[in-house]
């Protein structure tokens, strides 16, 4: 059977002279939510668009399953990215259906994605409007969808909880527990550590490019990490 990881081994990058990733080392388990946690600057951002190939390593990899991964295997991602990538000028379902085409669904299939995805995020009546005309909790609502539209095998979301109310705070947790239940690695950064705690498995703590630790909550505490764990966010 293969074995069902996805895992970042010792990525290093550089802007310039800035070190943004220093031999950043983590798996994440196929079925497991995995938070990401660190100050602003840490390098949650870079290790994630490395992951998503919008970005190369200076040096390491990321593996799933065994295998580097591929364009293919990246094509199988959903990504919600921190500075949210949807057209304003686009309607909601246009948006939506041109994603799932784009990833290889037939009509029929990308259709009922899109009834789907924005009946559950509760996005349903706003189908037909343009997406700037959407309130920013809302418009974060589609970009879930837009991640979760091509039926991927691994979900990687930058701060997909930042500014959003209460309410869906719920259903995007709702959402990323059912998505872990079918099988898939779900990473998500967060500086909000009462969800974090929630909902992850694992956490990992990241300081100037590096994994300080990682481990379940519970053991973090046990082990000290607990310090680490409250000051990880500015
Ligand atoms: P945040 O929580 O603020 O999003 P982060 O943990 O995601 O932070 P990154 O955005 O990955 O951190 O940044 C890691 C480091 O790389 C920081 O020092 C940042 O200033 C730097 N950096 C990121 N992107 C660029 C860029 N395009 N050009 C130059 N430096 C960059």
């Amino acid at each position: 059977m293969s074995d069902r990881r996805l895992e970042v081994d010792a990525l290093s990058k550089r802007y310039g002279d800035t070190v943004a990733l220093d031999g950043m080392t983590f798996d994440v388990r196929a079925g497991e939510i995995f938070g990401f946690v660190g100050s602003n600057g840490a390098g949650k951002t870079t290790t994630m668009r490395i992951i998503l190939g919008v970005l190369a390593a200076d040096g390491g990899e990321v593996r799933w399953t065994g295998v580097p991964v591929s364009q293919e295997t990246r094509s199988r991602i959903g990504y919600m990215p921190e500075e949210r990538g949807l057209y304003p000028r686009m309607k909601v379902g246009e948006q939506l259906t041109y994603l799932a085409r784009l990833h290889g669904l037939g009509a029929e299939r990308a259709a009922a994605a899109v009834r789907e995805w924005t009946e559950r995020l509760g996005v349903q009546a706003r189908i037909g409007d343009e997406v700037q005309k959407l309130s920013l909790g809302n418009q974060q609502r589609v970009q879930l969808a837009a991640a979760l539209v091509h039926d991927p095998e691994i979900l990687v979301l930058d701060e997909p909880f930042s500014g959003l109310d209460p309410v869906a705070v719920d259903v995007m947790s709702q959402v990323l527990r059912e998505k872990a239940a079918e099988g898939i690695p779900v990473i998500f950064s967060s500086h909000q550590l009462d969800l974090v705690e929630r909902l992850c498995d694992r956490v990992g703590i990241v300081r100037a490019g590096t994994m300080v630790a990682c481990d379940t909550v519970d053991e973090l505490r046990a082990s000290g990490g607990e310090e680490l764990l409250v000051h990880a966010p500015d």
